[in-house]
Formats: C-alpha cells, structure tokens, sequence
C-alpha cells in the first residue's frame, strides 16, 4: 500500500530526505486547490499568487479542463508518434487556427519548446540563409530564462543556473535586454539565424521593456533575414492582457514558443508554432519526444485554451491588473520597504527596498503566507504576484490588504 503523509512537517521532512535539494520552497504544504485558492494538509485556505510560474491561469482544476482529462483518460493517453491519433491533427489544426500560424508541433515542457525552436532556427539557417555548417548564432537577451537543459542554459547569464554545468554549447550571442541597437549590431552578423527572447522577461523580475522593443526588434529581424522567435511560455495565454504577449505590440513573431498555461496547469504540455517554411526543415527522425502530442495532451490542451477564450481572460487580466498596480503604487507611497511595482495585465512584481542578497523578501512572502497568501521571490529583493487569472476584483483588492497589512509588520 502506498503510505501518505499526516502533517506539513512530514512531507517537508520526506522530500527534504528524499528528494534532490533542487528547489528551496516556501514552508507549506499543499493537497488542494480551487480556482483562486489553495489548501495545506492541515486545511488552511490560501489565494495563490504565484499560479505555478503562470501555468495555472484558468484557475485551479478548472471543471472543464478536468471533464476533458477524465474523458480523454478513460479512451486513449499515448500512442508515440509511430502511429496516428485522432487527435493529434485536430490539435495541431486548433492551434494553428487559435495563434494564426501555418505549423505546430506539439512537446512537453517549456524547455523541450525552446530546444525545438533552436533546432528549426539552426537548420533554416543552414538550409535557407546558407550559413556554413556548424555556424549558425542565435542572438539571446542577458537574464533571460529559457528552461534548464544544458543547450539553453549555455545561453544565460544567470550565474545559479549556469556555474558548475560545463562545457557549454556554442552557438549563442548573448546582448543587452531592451537594446534595439545592440541587436541591429548583433544580427548584422550573416550568420545569426535566429533572435530568441521573451516579451517580458519573466524570471528575471518582471521586466517590461520600453515601448516599441518588441516591434522594432520583429522589424530588424525582418531586415536581417533573422527568424524573430517569442519565448512566450510565461507571457502567453492571456496573462499579460493580451492571448500573446507579442498581440500589445500589435506584430505576429516568426515563430511562437509557448508552454505553462496552453494546458492550465493540468499537464505539461508545450508548443511551437511557426510558418511552414522554418517548420518542414525537420524531416521524419530529426526531431521528437515519446510523449509531445500525446492524446491525452492534446485533448487537455484545447478545452485549456478554449476556456481562456469563452471566459475572455485576455480583457480580465488587463482589467485586473490595473487595479493591482494601482493599489500596489498606493502601497510604494505607504511602506518604506516597497519601492515599485511594474507588469502588464496579471504578471507583476513589487521591488522591496533592500539589497538583493537580503532576506526581506522572502520573510515578507513567509509572512504573507501565514496571513493567507502565497507568493515568492524571485531574484533576491523581487517579488512576482500572477494571481490565476478567473481572480475577480473583490478578491484583488483582498489581496492588496493582505499584502498591505503585511508589510505594516515590517
Ligand atoms: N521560458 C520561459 C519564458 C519561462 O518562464 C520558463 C519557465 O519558467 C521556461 C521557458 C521553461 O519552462 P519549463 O519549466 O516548462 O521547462
């Protein structure tokens, strides 16, 4: 029989013991959850701010993303890719009608994406823009995040997910964040196929670039015959007020990485998507995974997204997120330890005012969780607040108290 657990301490005490030391999570312990809300195993409800790194926009165990996983579950959850499915194509077919591309391709992780987007970046490059063999660049942002695999972590900058893990790929450029110039340098370079960066940059903090990046950084890779590719696993599906992140600089990317909420939280399941020139440079065996496109996957994933659309999370978001930032401003006023708020729609972090090796910020997320919300830090002195996405205002401003009576402890 397999064993379960009786307390918060027992659990902590068992992944502690026997689990990889890969993570440092904020002390609770969670068994359920309900749209906005989450419960410890004690029974302690929470709002959860943090929405699974933006997978959970839909709310948790949303009941129709859960009718299609019972459903699917109970006909057919894996093939391969040695054989058809019924649906596979209606899902690939789906998403390309949903985001307006020509091709997808169906993955797993947020990480297996961006792989599969340096994969068709590189072999464009070498099959339509002739770069000579095992030459090809792909231009990335300083404090980017990617995913963890060793190829995309040999394109960050970022010190804890890099050091120690050598020998790194080549093959990546790595430039200033925001710096329109910097990349009209960069891509100038012949050999550059591809330019990989995320709209906002998410792990890093929050980061909202200046008006104008996002498009004039899809104009100069048009110029340069460089594929523009959106890593939009965090931004994507509705979270920044718009179905893409990309949609607020009114441009469509080459290509669309996309992860997280395109499955609600429910399973993993991850996508790129792009036109039909940059997507058949992959041919039968290049390229693939046991799991990507698997039924189950696939059948989770539509009624994901077809929820985001029918519950017009897109305007929700936008709405809600400006009374956040709003009361969140108020609250800088206020609180000496806050010093500022920025995002867009339901992706937003608060600076705290002190140095980023100190520990205010996460005694400040200790203490919010025993007041009934969770969040965490991210980066030392940032805070990340993305709410799922179906919070409604009254609850918004309920957690604007929660935060603002926290900080008054401090
Ligand atoms: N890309 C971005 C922008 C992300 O924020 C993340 C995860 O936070 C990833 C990729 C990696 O996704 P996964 O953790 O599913 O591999």
């Amino acid at each position: 029989m397999l064993s379960t657990i009786s307390s918060s301490k027992e659990a902590m005490q068992l992944e502690d013991q026997y689990g990889a030391h890969n993570y440092h999570p904020l002390p609770v312990v969670l068994n359920r959850g309900e749209g906005v809300f989450l419960w410890d195993v004690e029974g302690k409800k929470y709002f959860d701010f943090l929405s699974a790194y933006s997978a959970v926009n839909q709310g948790h165990c949303h009941p129709r993303i859960i009718d299609a996983l019972k459903k699917q579950a109970e006909t057919l959850t894996l093939t391969s890719r040695a054989f058809y499915s019924d649906k596979l194509g209606v899902a690939e077919k789906y998403l390309c009608d949903f985001f307006g591309y020509d091709k997808s391709i169906l993955m797993n992780s947020g990480a297996e994406a961006n792989e599969t987007a340096i994969k068709l970046a590189r072999r464009w490059g070498y099959t339509k823009k002739n770069i000579p063999a095992n030459e090809a660049i792909i231009v990335v942002a300083k404090e980017n995040f990617h995913g963890r695999t060793t190829t995309i972590i040999s394109a960050s900058t970022d010190p804890v997910a890099k050091d120690g893990f050598g020998p790194y790929m080549p093959g990546f450029q790595i430039i200033d964040y925001d710096n329109l110039e910097a990349l009209e340098e960069a891509l100038k370079n012949p050999n550059v196929c591809g330019f990989l960066v995320e709209p906002i940059q998410g792990e890093a903090g929050v980061y909202v670039p200046t008006e104008g990046y996002v498009k004039g950084a899809q104009e100069l890779c048009t110029k340069y015959n460089v594929i523009f590719m959106c890593d939009e696993v965090q931004t994507g599906v509705a979270r920044t007020g718009q179905m893409l992140c990309a949609d607020h600089s009114g441009i469509k990317p080459d290509m669309i990485i996309l992860g997280k909420a395109i499955s609600g939280g429910v399973m993993p399941v991850s996508a790129v998507l792009t036109n039909d020139e940059i997507m058949l440079g992959i041919k039968p065996g290049e390229h693939g995974s046991t799991y990507g496109g698997n039924p189950l996957a696939c059948a989770v994933m539509m009624e994901a997204l077809e929820v985001v659309k029918d519950e017009n999370l897109m305007d929700h978001a936008e709405a809600m997120g400006k009374i956040f930032r709003d009361r969140m401003e108020a609250l800088c006023d206020k609180h000496d330890k806050m010093k500022l708020v920025r995002g867009k729609g339901l992706l937003n972090a608060v600076v705290i005012n002190d140095t980023p090796d100190s520990h205010t910020a996460w005694n400040i997320c200790v203490a919010m969780k025993e007041n009934g919300l969770l969040a965490k830090p991210t980066h030392g002195n940032i805070i990340r607040f993305a709410p799922p996405l179906v919070i409604t205002e009254e609850q918004v401003h309920e957690c604007c108290d929660i935060i603002d009576k926290t900080l008054s402890e401090f």
